[in-house]
């Protein structure tokens, strides 16, 4: 109503009230059926103006955040082959005039924190599409029926949201498929299954509609437990492997979370690309953060090498706790520390970064390993010898106590882990086998002979260090760390003294 005809009839009502209650009309009825109807009225039009803002909000609240495939670090080959499949998606004339079955779903699969969830969102980007997103935990109901209508909402949403943005296409990503998507065994969960049933459900009809086009895209660190139906032709038949990334790739992330830090100029993200070998994504994002925290508590201007060692070390093995210790604990520590450093110094000279005897995390103590080259390949000399070092800890325990302690136990993990590698790939003296061919004992035999084998090697390389224990031990005990170089000055004059004995 404008603003003119809004003025008259205020006017005009109170003349016309006038003029009845002159003619001697009973306005009362008038006046009160007059205010329901106007507070009908302004209630209806109060929520309508409310929901409005409310839904705005909510759609707001689920727009991503901008993100193009240029801010995802490493992940050439990853992205390249997610731009593909989503040109079905773009390309939707030209597919059709083929006959090609249009793609429904994507499945990324890869360690936690490489980069799966960015990558869906750079995807709803590239091909302006509307993002939706669930974790499969948002739909684990204890009540039957709530997990399956949660899939529809999410389609629904989709669908309306495409509607009202004007987007002819939307990209559904669910996080965590896993935990919807398991195998399916008929028996106890029931509750899964519904709303399994209820995405095949929706997957399937898909297409039934022209527009949106929607597409599926799925994130797991668990391929291997997906029920077979969620991964057959016309399903998720896209499969992505998302990895950790290497060298160049941890480069490249590192370089695009430092975009809004000051990184001192003598500070080198290759070298901390070199440090953090296995690392994920997030994990790298983690350590340009610790640094830069770092930093800033160290009042400095910019984010140096020093605190990126602190943050890789924060990153790897925790926090440093300021646990107590007694003084023969520490001892202890640091002779176990002290067996890893040489047993890994022997293997591999020039290894040792540095020996800590600060607590961090859970260890109590640690050896910081200079960068290697990246190495996917290992051969059976090489993981021997990661086996001797890690066996060193314990030795040294042997050495000086005559026996071992409950801090071993990561380390024999560590052991024990190796030996399996070499078991199953064929490098150990029960040939090439199939774990299922061979006894427990046939096992348990061979494993045991690997290991004393390599426990004799240490023991029989670090008694000749013997001396070193003790001077560095002093060093140990009194400054709480010990360089590489100081280490390797250690190792080389006792080596000298042996030679010129
Ligand atoms: P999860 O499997 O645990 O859900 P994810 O693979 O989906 O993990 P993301 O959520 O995409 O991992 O990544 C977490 C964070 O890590 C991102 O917000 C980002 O800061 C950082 N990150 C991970 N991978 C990359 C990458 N390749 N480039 C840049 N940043 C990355």
């Amino acid at each position: 109503m404008s603003k003119l005809g809004k003025e008259m009839l205020i006017g005009f009502v109170p003349v016309l009230l006038a003029f009845l209650v002159f003619m001697g009309v009973n306005v009362v009825p008038i006046v009160l059926a007059g205010v329901i109807l106007f507070s009908l009225f302004y209630v209806t039009r109060m929520r309508d103006s409310m929901g409005a803002a409310s839904s705005e909000r909510k759609s707001k609240s689920r727009t991503p955040t901008y993100l193009t495939f240029d801010d995802i670090g490493g992940q050439d080959r990853a992205k390249n082959e997610l731009k593909e499949a989503l040109d079905f998606l773009i390309k939707h004339e030209e597919i059709s005039k083929f006959g090609i079955r249009p793609l429904k779903g994507i499945l990324l699969t890869g360690p936690p924190g490489t980069g799966k969830t960015l990558m869906a969102k750079a995807a709803a980007h590239y091909t302006n599409s509307v993002f939706v997103s669930a974790s499969g935990s948002e739909f684990v109901e204890m009540y039957v029926g709530v997990g399956a209508s949660r899939v529809r909402d999410l389609f629904k949403e989709a669908r309306t949201r495409a509607a009202k943005e004007g987007k002819d296409s939307a990209i559904i990503f669910i996080d965590e498929i896993d935990v919807i998507g398991g195998k399916r065994d008929g028996g106890q969960h029931r509750e899964y299954d519904q709303t399994l049933n209820q995405l095949l459900t929706e997957m399937d009809g898909i297409h039934t509609a022209n527009t949106p086009r929607i597409l599926m895209v799925a994130a797991t660190n668990r391929k291997e437990m997906l029920d077979s139906a969620l991964l057959r032709p016309g399903r998720f038949d896209r499969h992505i492997q998302v990895d950790l990334p290497d060298k160049k790739g941890r480069m490249h992330i590192l370089q695009i979370h430092a975009k809004n830090k000051p990184v001192s100029e003598d500070a080198s993200l290759e070298r901390v690309a070199s440090e953090t070998f296995g690392f994920s994504g997030a994990q790298l994002e983690s350590v340009m953060n610790e640094a830069a925290i770092y930093a800033m508590r160290d009042g400095e201007t910019s984010i140096g090498q020093r605190h990126f060692s602190l943050a890789i070390d924060k990153v790897m093995m925790g926090e440093k706790t300021d646990r107590e210790s007694t003084m023969e604990e520490r001892k202890r520590v640091a002779l176990h520390e002290l067996g890893h450093a040489i047993a890994a110094e022997n293997v591999k000279p020039g290894s040792v970064s540095m020996v800590s005897l600060s607590p961090r995390g859970q260890a109590l103590g640690y050896v910081r390993h200079n960068p290697q080259q990246d190495q996917y390949l290992y051969t059976r000399t090489e993981l021997e010898q990661q086996i001797m070092i890690a066996l060193g800890g314990a030795v040294a325990e042997e050495m000086f106590y005559g026996g071992r302690s409950t801090g071993s136990r990561n380390d024999f993990d560590q052991a024990l882990h190796l030996v399996r590698t070499m078991m199953d790939s064929g490098l150990t003296g029960l040939g090439i086998i199939d774990r299922q061919m061979v006894t427990k004992e046939e096992l348990m035999k061979e494993n045991a002979a690997i290991l004393d084998e390599l426990h004799g090697r240490t023991r029989e390389l670090l008694e000749r260090f013997r001396y070193v224990f003790e001077q560095s031990l002093d060093i140990l005990i009194r400054e709480e760390v010990l360089s590489g170089e100081q280490f390797r000055i250690l190792l080389a004059n006792a080596k000298e003294e042996k030679t010129s004995a």
